[in-house]
């Protein structure tokens, strides 16, 4: 089993599968513009072995992310092999949703089952300001096509950053009385050397549900897939909100996560740049894969107040 020093079981492991990406976030990618050569990037065969491995010793969950998932070719490929592993009891997926209007349905077919789109904004001119593009309507249209095709539970991931988008909370949270969506507001981190982060950006949670508490009482509710979150419903609302305090508050202890990286390097936690470098095992068999899993886990650090502020920006990490 995958269990680290501290008694934490792993069972979660995000997958970055390519650090491309079709957005220019302000707080992600925004002054960076290098890529991966493509040799480096971990082939779908190799993400397979690694994720089969990680199965064999407990892990229960996996989450697509990146940069974006959807530019890579033949995502769905990578969909349909990973949803094949016995034991992998939860595929999921982290979008910003421009691709999916395309691919929803697909997706569904190849064995994904849930859904996570980010979307920060409903205003067409911020959604240009906060992302370099003119996407918002496609958006929309994806998250739609995500939920006819069957997707089930469709999240929202909304960063809040003062002065850009924290008058938008209770628009936001009303959105979940209509539509089934299960809104996740996320405080603004300060991950990577691309990113527009300042203290001056930052809204911590308490402040975050004070505003969506003026929509209406907030109920404590269940979602799938809730992980850290906090999670609640408006009274006869279709949708959830829940609200994930990266910054102010920490939930190491529980922490049962690991990132893997393009180029195959095992993350341990967001916050800290120690990884360890899968690829000499890829080719060795399940077995040695097994035993440095093993060993790489033994790196997770009790805390993320060992860490400071990650180099490496958001989609090259999985986000
Ligand atoms: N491209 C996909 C997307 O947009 O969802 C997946 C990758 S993106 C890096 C994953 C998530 O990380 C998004 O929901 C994004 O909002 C979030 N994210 C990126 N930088 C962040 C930051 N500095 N603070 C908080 N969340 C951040």
């Amino acid at each position: 089993m995958l269990i680290d020093h501290y008694g934490r079981q792993i069972r979660y492991l995000r997958v970055s599968v390519t650090d491309r990406c079709n957005l220019r976030c302000l707080y992600c990618t925004h002054h960076h513009f290098e890529w991966l050569p493509p040799e480096e990037i971990l082939s779908y065969e190799e993400i397979y072995r690694v994720v089969r491995a990680a199965v064999s010793l407990g892990l229960e969950r996996v989450r697509l992310t990146g940069g974006e998932p959807l530019v890579r070719r033949n995502f769905v490929g990578l969909v349909e092999l990973l949803s094949g592993i016995r034991g992998l009891r939860d595929l999921s997926l982290t979008t910003n949703g421009l691709l999916l209007p395309e691919m929803a349905q697909e997706l569904r077919k190849a064995g994904l089952r849930r859904v996570n789109v980010s979307l920060d904004t409903l205003r067409p001119d911020r959604f240009l300001e906060i992302t370099g593009f003119d996407g918002l309507s496609r958006v929309l249209s994806g998250i739609e096509a995500a939920l006819s095709a069957g997707l089930n539970p469709v999240k929202i991931n909304t960063v809040i950053m003062r002065g850009i988008n924290e008058d938008e909370i209770p628009e936001m949270v009303r959105l979940t009385i209509s539509e089934p969506l299960h809104l996740r507001f996320i405080e603004f981190m300060p991950v990577g050397e691309g990113a527009d982060w300042g203290p001056e950006r930052f809204v911590p949670l308490s402040e975050i549900m004070e505003r969506a508490t003026e929509v209406g009482e907030l109920q404590p509710a269940v979602v799938e897939g809730g992980g850290p979150a906090r999670v609640f419903r408006l009274p006869e609302a279709r949708g959830t909100v829940g609200f994930i305090a990266a910054l102010s508050e920490h939930f190491c202890g529980s922490c049962n996560r690991l990132r893997l990286t393009p180029e195959g390097r095992l993350r341990f936690c967001l916050f800290s740049d120690q990884e360890f470098d899968l690829r000499p095992y890829l080719d060795r068999g399940e077995e040695a894969l097994r035993e440095a899993l093993l060993e790489a886990i033994r790196y997770k650090p009790a805390s993320r107040m060992d860490s400071g502020r990650p180099r490496r920006i958001m989609r090259s990490i999985g986000g």
